[in-house]
Formats: structure tokens, C-alpha cells, sequence
């Protein structure tokens, strides 16, 4: 279905992962985004982060306030698809399936941290690579060589929105990762340098709040959410 011009895919926790599976068995690029309202109200004045948005492979409902949309919209969502929870659960899957998993981004050392928790939950989990590095354009050829190098079947980038994504699809015609998802904050929560709000807010759909208190400077960002209601609301 269509939020303001942005696609979300319909899905529940189980197509999700059989679609990550049919990436990765297809061998081909393919491109993950999880749209939230910040994502949808960029994309109504950046062109460029739209068309990257449309042309992604999988767009997953990750934030309620695109649940409460498409509600309204008369076409409900399933359920709620964080990229927060899709990085474990697709961690999970890999080191079931035997897939090379590559982290990208996040602050120093970061990545690593991520993976170590990673590994001592799934043994069997092959991470083939961790780099910071930047989304800057001088830094592309030589991350691209990296992760060329690598061979993984899944890339999470932590770059935030829409750096993350801009990056994705610039880079994808050269490295033709099967799953290549932008991740946002994902490795530093796994990695324990930030904490996620308790899943009891979580259930009050305020996130949001939670994430508010302990970045006060989210408050510029996060006034996308009333403008992403009021928006829905006139649409
Ligand atoms: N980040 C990075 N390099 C940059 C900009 C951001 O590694 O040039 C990382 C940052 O450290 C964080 C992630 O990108 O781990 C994005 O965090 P943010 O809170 O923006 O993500 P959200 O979860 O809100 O999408």
C-alpha cells in the first residue's frame, strides 16, 4: 500500500524472513528499507531519497505511526517490522542458513561490539567484515572494495536515514549484495551503547518518548511525527 506517496509493503514476521530467504537464494542485488514517519515526510521534498525509497525491493512498516495510517487508510498492516528487530532476527536466520553477514557503519568500534554480541548468541554466525567508515564519497571506492572482498550475503548499513539508503542504492550496480538493508541505530543497540525503550512503551507507542528523553537533540527530527499525523489526517 501507498502512505503519503511512500510504499509499505504488507507483512507479517514470517514473509518477511521467507522474502530475505528468496533474496539471498536468488543471488541478484536487492535493497531492504524500513520506512518510518521521518523516512515518509523527507520523501515528500527529497526526490532522490523517494525514488530510492520506490525502487527498493522490500519497504517494512517499522513504526506505528504507519500501522495507525494505513488503518486509516482502510488497509490495514499486519504488524510492525523495526529494522531494530528485523537485524537480530535476520542474525538468527543466517547462522541457521550458513549466510555471510557484513556490518557496515555506526560509530567506532561499534560494529564490532555488534558483531561480538552477534556471534556469542548464534555460533554458527559468519560475520565476514565490520567497518565504521563513512557515507562519504571519497570513502566509497575503497568500502566498496572491502565488502567486495568480503562476498557477504547480507549488508546492514548504519548510516542513519537517508545517508544509509542514498548509499545502498549508489553502491548495490557494483556490489550486487543478495540483502542489503539500511539499519539506522540497530548496531548500537545491539552493541549496547544505546538502550531501546521498554518493551511496555513500546506497547504504549511511545518509543518515540523514550528515544526523545535520552536524545534531547531528536527533537528537531522527531517533529516529523506530528507533521506525518497531520498530514494523514488531510490526506
Ligand atoms: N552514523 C554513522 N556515520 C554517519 C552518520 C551516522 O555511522 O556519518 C551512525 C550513527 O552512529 C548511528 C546510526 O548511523 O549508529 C544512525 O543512527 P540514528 O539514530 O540516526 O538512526 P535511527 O535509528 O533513528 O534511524
Amino acid at each position: 500500500m501507498t502512505i503519503l506517496g511512500v510504499r509499505v509493503h504488507a507483512l507479517t514476521w514470517e514473509a518477511f524472513e521467507a522474502q530475505a530467504a528468496d533474496f539471498v537464494r536468488s543471488g541478484q542485488a536487492h535493497q531492504v528499507v524500513t520506512i518510518n514517519p521521518e523516512f515518509i515526510m523527507a520523501a515528500q521534498h527529497d526526490p532522490a531519497f523517494a525514488r530510492v525509497l520506490a525502487a527498493a525491493d522490500l519497504a517494512l512498516a517499522d513504526g506505528w505511526g504507519l500501522l495507525w495510517a494505513a488503518r486509516r487508510f482502510g488497509k490495514p498492516l499486519p504488524t510492525r517490522i523495526t529494522g531494530s528487530d528485523g537485524v537480530p532476527r535476520l542474525a538468527a536466520l543466517a547462522a541457521r542458513e550458513g549466510w555471510r553477514v557484513f556490518l557496515l557503519g555506526a560509530g567506532p568500534g561499534i560494529a564490532e561490539q555488534a558483531a561480538n554480541v552477534l556471534c556469542a548468541r548464534h555460533p554458527a554466525l559468519q560475520i565476514v567484515g565490520c567497518f565504521g567508515g563513512s557515507p562519504r564519497p571519497d570513502e566509497e571506492e575503497a568500502i566498496v572494495a572491502r565488502i567486495t572482498a568480503a562476498r557477504p550475503h547480507v549488508l546492514f548499513v548504519a548510516y542513519g536515514a537517508p545517508n544509509q539508503d542514498l548509499w545502498i542504492a549508489r553502491t548495490q550496480p557494483r556490489l550486487q549484495i543478495p540483502l542489503a538493508m539500511g539499519v539506522g541505530g540497530s548496531l548500537d543497540f545491539i552493541a549496547g551503547v544505546r538502550r531501546r525503550a521498554p518493551a511496555w512503551l513500546q506497547r504504549l507507542h511511545l518509543e518515540w518518548l523514550f528515544r526523545l528523553a535520552q536524545e534531547p537533540r531528536r527533537w528537531r527530527r522527531q517533529l516529523a511525527l506530528p507533521r506525518f499525523v497531520w498530514a494523514v489526517l488531510r490526506a
